[in-house]
């Protein structure tokens, strides 16, 4: 019954009671990606191209994937042209409420140092700097998007990174988004690197002629993209490090009595029709199959009112409903696939947050669709996907900063601590070690 029987667009509807816990964890499965090899042996050489050739290999794949062939430059430098951000008032006016929300919770993270005396003369503290340079792909492929940009270049501003450098690939005539470029200015990036894919990761991760290397490389994109993430942070000579592995985007709704079937086909709706990777899995807490019926009735019907229909029946293909009797039993199945989008239409779902263990971003109750996480309410959108929530947080303040320690001892604080040290010294063979301390004590 998966994607679309008899023309009718719906998931495939799994009642876990009746299942084994095998079945359900193999339905829980990620739709499998195209061969990685393949994809890396794409990147290799491209990577290795603008390693060596700096521009000259950086305009040449844009003039090849992305028809870009006018463009002379691969970088379009601050300040940016007015002529190049040129938008609608209600468009500036989005972006801005958009920065603002964004703006006032990532400067919330700020975190103040911390400073801990562990023992009578003993202060151990530690406090935070910005990564230096930082570059931002916004994927430009296939879409527009500048709430990418806005994602990935707020954060960086407020974390105060001296060097912002964005990048994404051009559009055929050469230009940018100005939606793009009118976020890059706002954020204070110093360039815009017209490229995308591999060719981009690569310019960021080892600098060109024109393009200044960065020390992280932050935001989503396609396989390519992602490949060479992968391949340049594990280059020990590029010294630059990733954000996170990305996958095709999610979502899981869970979903009670209690639940609109018109929000809720909303909701799973929004994330099909990303892409046809994209995956949407349902839980469905206690609901009879009136109650079923009405939520995929929905589906369907707002499914086919939609523009992009055609990627909305790939997703649906590899999405499924799990029906299952228990809030408890709805949290464990989540927990244990790990969303990356986690919205909860339920009964008390300020509670059910208590039961989150895995998830990106969590999405609470009636009158939060995923959307206003998307776009503006001022939580990032760059977050795990592929089960990596066991591990990884989402794009954060954090993301853009390293935690430095320090300790400062006196006399005091090194008679006291002095014994411990010179001890595991001696049990690790490290004489030197013991010696820093026993010289200064004027112990034996
Ligand atoms: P993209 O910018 O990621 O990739 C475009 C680039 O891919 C091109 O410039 C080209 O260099 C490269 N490329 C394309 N075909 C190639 C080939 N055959 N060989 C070598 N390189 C090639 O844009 P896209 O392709 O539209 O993909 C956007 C991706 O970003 C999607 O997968 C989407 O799901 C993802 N995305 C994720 C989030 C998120 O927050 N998780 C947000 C937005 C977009």
């Amino acid at each position: 019954a998966a994607g679309t029987k008899d023309g009718k667009i719906t998931m495939k509807r799994y009642i876990t009671a009746n299942e084994t816990p095998k079945t359900i964890q193999s339905v829980l499965q990620r739709p499998s990606q195209r061969s990685n090899e393949k994809i890396v042996g794409i990147c290799h050489p491209i990577i290795e191209a603008v390693k060596t050739r700096g521009d000259a290999a950086v305009l040449e794949y844009t003039h090849k994937f992305d028809k870009a062939t006018s463009l002379k430059s691969p970088v379009l430098r601050a300040p940016f042209p007015e002529s190049m951000m040129q938008l609608a008032p209600d468009t500036i006016k989005a972006i801005d409420i958009s920065f603002e929300n964004i703006r006032k919770f990532h400067a919330a993270q700020i975190d103040k140092p911390l400073v801990v005396e562990t023992m009578p003369g003993v202060v151990c503290s530690r406090f935070s700097r910005p990564i230096e340079r930082v570059g931002l792909y916004v994927p430009g492929g296939t879409a527009v998007l500048p709430s990418t940009a806005l994602m990935l270049g707020v954060p960086a501003m407020v974390a105060g990174c001296k060097k912002i450098v964005l990048a994404s690939p051009p559009r055929p005539d050469g230009s940018i988004t100005p939606e793009i470029v009118y976020v890059a200015h706002k954020v204070g990036a110093e360039a815009i690197v017209l490229a995308g894919g591999a060719q981009a990761v690569a310019a960021l991760a080892y600098g060109t002629e024109s393009i200044t290397k960065v020390d992280k490389i932050l935001g989503p994109g396609n396989q390519f993209v992602t490949a060479a993430k992968m391949i340049v942070s594990n280059d020990t000579n590029a010294g630059v490090s990733i954000d996170m592995p990305a996958g095709p985007s999610e979502v899981l709704v869970v979903a009670d009595a209690t639940a609109n079937p018109v929000f809720v086909a909303s909701d799973l709706l929004s994330q099909a029709e990303h892409g046809v990777d994209s995956q949407v899995i349902l839980i469905a807490v206690g609901l009879n199959e009136a109650q079923l019926a009405a939520i995929e009735d929905e589906l369907h019907n707002q499914a086919m009112a939609l523009p992009r229909v055609d990627i909305v029946r790939g997703s649906i293909e590899h999405s499924i409903t799990l029906v299952v009797d228990t809030i408890e039993e709805a949290m464990r199945l989540s927990n244990a696939y790990a969303p990356e989008h986690l919205i909860l239409q339920v009964r008390e779902a300020e509670r059910v947050v208590e039961l989150v263990e895995n998830a990106g971003s969590v999405f609470v109750g009636p009158w939060t669709p995923e959307s206003v996480g998307d776009y503006s309410a001022g939580v990032n959108h760059s977050l795990p996907t592929f089960g990596y929530a066991k591990q990884y947080s989402g794009v954060n303040l954090g993301s853009y900063l390293k935690h430095i320690t320090s300790s400062n001892l006196t006399q005091e604080g090194l008679r006291n601590v002095g014994a411990a040290v010179m001890e595991l010294a001696r049990v690790e063979e490290l004489e030197a070690h013991r010696r820093a301390v026993s010289l200064r004590l004027g112990v034996p």
